[in-house]
Formats: C-alpha cells, sequence, structure tokens
C-alpha cells in the first residue's frame, strides 16, 4: 500500500488563519503578533493578565528506549491532543520546535508523521519564526565579547586554555566541531582552541525554555559561566557585561510560537534544548501559557522515559513549579522487537517471543514513572501498518499483568479519530489513578549522591563509578556554590545503561561518570557519561539532496 508523506498530507491541509486559531484558544488580539497568515508569537503579558486563572491539567508524552525503529512521541502528542479536541475538550498542545540542521541530515521530521501534524509544517521545520537565528546571535554576541575582552588586555585574567563558551550555528558542520581561531597575527585576536556546537545545544536554548520573564531571562543569562581565570574564578557573561545585549537580541524568541494542527487544535511550538546536555523539553512560558488558556495541556518530552522524561520531572517541573496530571508512554511493536534483538530489516515481520524478549524495556519505563515518580501512567501503542493483531495483543497481555492502562492509537493513519481510546484512556487515568508526584531527589543531596539517586532508581543500575577527574569536577562545582543544582544526565538514549549495545532491560552493570559542567544561567550541572555529541554531521546522503523549492515557492521533498 502506498502513503502519502508527511509533507504531502500538510500541504493539503486547510488552514485556519492563525487569528481564528487564537480566538479559539482564548488568546485576545491583541496578545497576538502575527508571523504571516499561520503562525503568531503571544505576548508574555498574556500570561500576567491570566495569573488569577487555575491551571489546567498538564499531560506528558514519553516513550520507550529509542530504536532506529522509531516510537512516535511527538506524532502521539499531535493525535492525542486533536483527540481530546474531538471529544470536546478545552486543549493546547506544546511542543518543541525543530533544529534547522538534522532537518537536512538523516530523513525525518519534527512536526509528527501521518495524520498527526503540526503545521505548516514547512515552515516549523525551516526558519519558522527565528528563534533558533536570534539565538544564536546571542550566542555568538557572549563568543564576541569574549575573545574581545581577551585582546583588549584581559583585564579579568581570564585563562585561554579554560574558556568553555563555544560559538555556535544551527547546521550540522562537523567541520566546525574543533577549531583553531584567531590567527594570522597580532591585529586578528589572540590564537586558540576553540569550537562550534548545534544552537540547540547552546547553552542559551536550555537558558530560554527554563526563563519565567524577560528579568529571570536576563538574570540567568548574566550567570552564564564562560570561563575560568588563572585562580579557578568562574568568569561570567555578567562580568563581560553581555547580558543586556543578549537579552535585547532574546527579548521576541521568549515568547511562545502558536500554530495549529492539522485539525486546528492550537498548539505551542515553542524552544527545543537537547535531551542529553541539555534537558530536553520546551519552554516554560509556553507549557506556563497554554496550562492558563486550556483544561488539558498535551506535552512531550525528548528519547526515552529515563533521559526525557527525568528531566522533564526532576528539572522543569522543579524549576517551574509545575506538577504533571499524567504521563503517556509510547511504544511501537517494531521498536520493542528491536529491544528483542530484530535487525532493522526484519522489523516488518511477526516475531512474537521477540516481542516478548524486548517488552521489558517498556515494562521498565512504565515501573519508574508508576513507582519512582508516582504519576497515573497510560501506555499508548502506537500501532504502525505492519504490526498484527497478535502481537498488539500480547503488548496489551502483558501491560495488564503490572495494572496498567493501555490504549491502541492510530492517530498516524487516522488522526483523531484514531486517539480516541487514548484520550479516553487518559482522562480516566487522571480521574481515577493515584497521583503523588513529587521529583526524584531534593536539592540538598550532593551532587555524586543526585547521580547515584538517578542512575539506580531510574536506570537501575548497581552503582556509579566516577572517574578521578569527574569525582574532582563534581566537588569543585560544589566549593563554587553550585551543590544545590539538579543534575543533567548526558547518557546515550539507546539503552537504559551507558552502553548503546545494552538494549531492553540490561541488569547488572554500574554508570561511569567521565566529566562534569556547570550551565550556571540554565542552572543545572551536565554529567557526562561518555562522548556526547553537541556537533552532529551529516550522513552521506544528506536528505539536503532531496529538499527543493518549485517555481511558486511550495517547497517539495522535505520528508
Ligand atoms: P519521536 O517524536 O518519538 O521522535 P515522531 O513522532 O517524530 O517520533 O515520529 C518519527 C517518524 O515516524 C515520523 O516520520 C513519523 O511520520 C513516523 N511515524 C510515527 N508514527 C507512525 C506510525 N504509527 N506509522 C508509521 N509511521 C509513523
Ligand atoms: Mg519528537
Amino acid at each position: 500500500m502506498d502513503y502519502k508523506t508527511d509533507i504531502e498530507i500538510a500541504q493539503e491541509n486547510q488552514m485556519l488563519p492563525i487569528f481564528q486559531v487564537a480566538e479559539a484558544a482564548g488568546i485576545p488580539e491583541h496578545y497576538l503578533e502575527p508571523y504571516g497568515r499561520y503562525k503568531a508569537k503571544v505576548d508574555l503579558s498574556l500570561l500576567d493578565s491570566l495569573a488569577d486563572k487555575p491551571d489546567g491539567k498538564l499531560i506528558l508524552v514519553t516513550a520507550i528506549s529509542p530504536t532506529p525503529a522509531g516510537e512516535g512521541k511527538t506524532t502521539t502528542s499531535v493525535g492525542l491532543a486533536d483527540a481530546m479536541h474531538r471529544i470536546g475538550k478545552k486543549v493546547l498542545l506544546c511542543l518543541r520546535e525543530p533544529s534547522l540542521g538534522p532537518v537536512f541530515g538523516i530523513k525525518g521530521g519534527a512536526a509528527g508523521g501521518g495524520y498527526a501534524q503540526v503545521v505548516p509544517m514547512e515552515d516549523i521545520n525551516l526558519h519558522f519564526t527565528g528563534d533558533m537565528h536570534a539565538i544564536g546571535a546571542a550566542n555568538n554576541l557572549l563568543a564576541a565579547m569574549l575573545d574581545n575582552h581577551i585582546f583588549q588586555g584581559n583585564e579579568l585574567q581570564i585563562d585561554v586554555r579554560r574558556i568553555t563558551w563555544k560559538r555556535c550555528v544551527d547546521m550540522n558542520d562537523r567541520q566546525l566541531r574543533v577549531i583553531t581561531d584567531g590567527l594570522g597575527g597580532r591585529v586578528n585576536g589572540v590564537p586558540r582552541e576553540d569550537g562550534f556546537d548545534i544552537t540547540v545545544a547552546s547553552e542559551i536554548m536550555a537558558i530560554l525554555c527554563l526563563s519565567s520573564s524577560l528579568a529571570d531571562l536576563k538574570a540567568r543569562l548574566g550567570r552564564i559561566v564562560v570561563g575560568y581565570t588563572r585562580e579557578d574564578r568562574p568568569v561570567t557573561a555578567g562580568d563581560l557585561k553581555a547580558q543586556g545585549a543578549m537579552a535585547a537580541l532574546l527579548k521576541d524568541a521568549l515568547k511562545p510560537n502558536l500554530v495549529q494542527t492539522l485539525e486546528h487544535t492550537p498548539s505551542f511550538v515553542h524552544g527545543g534544548p537537547f535531551a542529553n546536555i541539555a534537558h530536553g523539553c520546551n519552554s516554560i512560558t509556553a507549557t506556563k501559557t497554554a496550562l492558563k488558556l486550556a483544561d488539558y495541556v498535551v506535552t512531550e518530552a525528548g528519547f526515552g522515559a529515563d533521559l526525557g522524561a527525568e528531566k522533564f520531572l526532576d528539572i522543569k517541573c522543579r524549576f517551574g513549579g509545575l506538577t504533571p496530571a499524567a504521563a503517556v508512554l509510547v511504544a511501537t511493536v517494531r521498536a520493542l522487537k528491536h529491544h528483542g534483538g530484530v535487525s532493522k530489516e526484519h522489523l516488518g515481520e511477526e516475531n512474537l517471543p521477540a516481542l516478548k524478549k524486548g517488552l521489558p524495556n517498556l515494562l521498565h519505563h512504565l515501573e519508574n514513572l508508576t513507582n519512582r515518580y508516582r504519576l497515573p501512567v497510560v501506555v499508548a501503542i502506537n500501532r504502525f501498518p505492519q504490526d498484527t493483531e497478535a502481537e498488539l495483543a500480547l503488548i496489551r497481555e502483558e501491560c495488564a499483568k503490572l495494572g496498567a492502562s493501555v490504549a491502541l492509537s492510530e492517530v498516524w493513519a487516522k488522526g483523531s479519530e484514531g486517539g480516541v481510546e487514548l484520550a479516553e484512556a487518559v482522562l480516566d487515568a487522571i480521574d481515577e489513578k493515584e497521583n503523588r508526584f513529587s521529583p526524584l531527589y531534593g536539592d540538598d543531596l550532593s551532587l555524586k549522591e543526585k547521580v547515584e539517586t538517578v542512575a539506580c532508581q531510574v536506570y537501575g543500575a548497581d552503582g556509579v563509578d566516577f572517574t578521578p577527574a569527574a569525582a574532582k569536577e563534581l566537588s569543585r562545582l560544589e566549593t563554587l556554590g553550585f551543590g544545590r543544582f539538579p543534575v543533567c544526565m548526558a547518557k546515550t538514549q539507546y539503552s537504559f545503561s551507558d552502553d548503546p549495545a545494552k538494549l531492553g532491560w540490561p541488569k547488572g552493570f554500574r554508570i561511569t561518570v567521565r566529566g562534569a559542567k556547570v550551565s550556571a544561567g540554565a542552572g543545572f550541572v551536565v554529567v557526562l557519561t561518555g562522548d556526547i555529541m553537541t556537533m552532529p554531521g551529516l550522513p552521506k546522503v544528506p536528505a539536503a539532496q532531496s529538499i527543493d523549492v518549485d517555481d511558486t515557492g511550495k517547497i517539495i521533498g522535505l520528508f
């Protein structure tokens, strides 16, 4: 059977003018800043004006450990929001905005798929409202001011070998990972080793997503640590007097972007930090505004629940004072068979033994959300065309043994109609299941204890080994006053362990921590368990080769 591509489905859709979407969402026109006909930013003063309204219920969509087979968190989030809309609920969707780099790399959208997408998908996947460019400009302004300070005499005594601030660009460009710059003689700067990250890996992105207001944004920008002096004193963006100009560049980027789904459900698509060296969820401003406008807010966290949900719950909810009403755990037959050892080419064939072997991955994530975070949870089986009835039934049976709610989701193929079972299961779970949510650990634990808590409780590790360098860095960060921060774990997303080859539910492993770094503006300590890529490269055949625009300006070949 031939299926339409995501972009074909999106381009056939009749979008509503954005002011109509805003009106349906309850956003008065004077808070709306249209970017063309189908996109708008929403002024932050809207949130202040709604301060007295009670918050709606927040639903987190997360998933099993990712595999090359694809899980469909964004697709399920969009479909769930559309299904709630369909059954008459006042709902808003909150998603991350895609990075430009990966769009040109490996084929795969970030605006949902099939009949569960946010639109205009070409804009959302390409420049959108310019937030990424603003973040890149703010990041690079700080880099320029830092090197200029050193060039002009280095009053702050910055140690040129201990600069932690990098430049960034929103492109998959491995050529820029490690560079030497400032070459060319005395007038052309101070030679040093430097490098680029992709824009979404910049701490500015994490800061933008965690800031509650412009004043908070500016204060956080001022706290960014850019490097250290020879006496080991942190040097901040505030020391360079950069935070005001950076905030000026970011003032519009901080405002949530409003778009719609294919079925006109209002959607905020705003902010998109990496889920390894940052916390991987959309902005607090968008989530908080949505909670004031709607009775239900559906949102997504990156990667699997061990990383994305853990950070959503332990970082974003901690900082934002948020309590989710329920979590949806997305699983697919294909991905579970992959966890059971089936290679990518054979995922289309029914294989009950492999499915059974892979299921513990789902069960462990389920147990974490239910028992560690004490949230109502619904397992959503995201149905792919090749899935067989026997396979779907097996997942239901195994989850039912644990007393879990399970719903089949067919939103990719059918839109909201395919999500009604899931929407009803989520509403039931919110009403009937116990919710005693709190973050996993308190601020008072040491940084090492926080890492051990996450590793042993969420990953199921037997313990944590800190390399001498990592142990030293963690205690140094505590001495510098960062000990009360939550930890932001940078670990492979493919396994509960730090070894991407250990699929399913691995047991009897330890986690090795190799380094740590403070994101003082964002307010967390990044803990590194391996080499984490902060500047992706392009594959042998980049998706860019098939993306084009016709003579009328219509984009083609984008997924
Ligand atoms: P995630 O958010 O977990 O990364 P997405 O929702 O972006 O996943 O989906 C990844 C890809 O898989 C998209 O191209 C989407 O169209 C496709 N996809 C998702 N669900 C299904 C499904 N049920 N059937 C077929 N393709 C799907
Ligand atoms: Mg996604």
